[in-house]
């Protein structure tokens, strides 16, 4: 058996016409954008529908703690930026996934996770992609502010095994002990109600330009009820994007 071997390029020629339709189908699938206030699951959502539409899910926030923890120099331009509590320079950002971008595996579609932040990656991501002609779908979960703090602060930790629990969602068997070594929960500091107030709050001042940013360039955002189970969510973000 040679190299020549007739099967052989018959799936080569089957491989390509399939490689082709599923790059007709990620075009379908463009630039997902999910916007959501913390505790809203953006991060779950945004890896399921990756996964489910196989389409790649790029996390920002992933991409900068692998440099931190790799050591490189960007990783510790990064860390040091972060450890003051900072943001991350759009231009550095905005260059970070336009490379990312530019990969095979995102011809047409990907899931953004934490990205764009600002008006400013708004108005890059903008430019990158009609640049190709790949289309934006604009999510926005919407969870009121009351469950927003029922989610956060409801969320209780064993200091000794890990176990996290939510005393509304998913409460331990005996009130305030861990299932599985009776230890007293703790609740994580940056869980506190005064922490997530505040984190709510950089959210909205941070994330409403951008989606008001958006809505000016004409771009359709889709809210979703982010009161719903998370597979009902799951569910409805598929519906939207597999829709014709
Ligand atoms: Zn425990």
């Amino acid at each position: 058996m040679t190299d020549s071997h007739p099967n052989r390029v018959e799936s080569a020629a089957g491989e390509a016409r399939f490689n082709r339709l599923l790059n007709t189908l990620k075009q379908a699938v463009g630039a997902v954008i999910l916007f959501g206030p913390p505790g809203a699951g953006k991060g779950t959502q945004a890896r399921g529908i990756g996964r489910r539409l196989g389409v790649p899910h790029i996390s920002t926030g992933d991409m900068l703690r692998l440099q931190v923890s790799a050591g490189t120099s960007t990783g510790r331009d990064a860390r040091a930026i972060m450890e003051q509590g900072a943001l991350i320079p759009d231009d550095w950002v905005n260059h970070m996934v336009e490379t990312r971008l530019r990969e095979p595996d995102c011809r047409g579609g990907f899931v953004l996770d934490g990205y764009p932040r600002t008006r400013g990656q708004a108005a890059a991501l903008d430019k990158m992609l009609s640049n190709n002609g790949t289309q934006m779908k604009v999510f926005n979960i919407v969870v009121g502010y009351n469950e927003i703090i029922r989610r956060t602060t409801g969320r209780r930790l064993c200091p000794r095994c890990g176990t996290i629990y939510n005393i509304y969602v998913k409460p331990p068997r005996e009130p305030n002990l861990c299932d599985r070594d009776q230890t007293p929960l703790e609740i994580r500091i940056d869980d506190r109600e005064d922490v997530i107030r505040e984190r709510i709050q950089a959210y909205e001042k941070q994330t409403r330009p951008v989606i008001e940013y958006l809505r000016e360039q004409k771009q359709a955002v889709y809210e979703v009820d982010g009161s719903l189970p998370p597979e009902k969510i799951s569910e409805q973000l598929v519906e939207i994007l597999t829709a014709p």
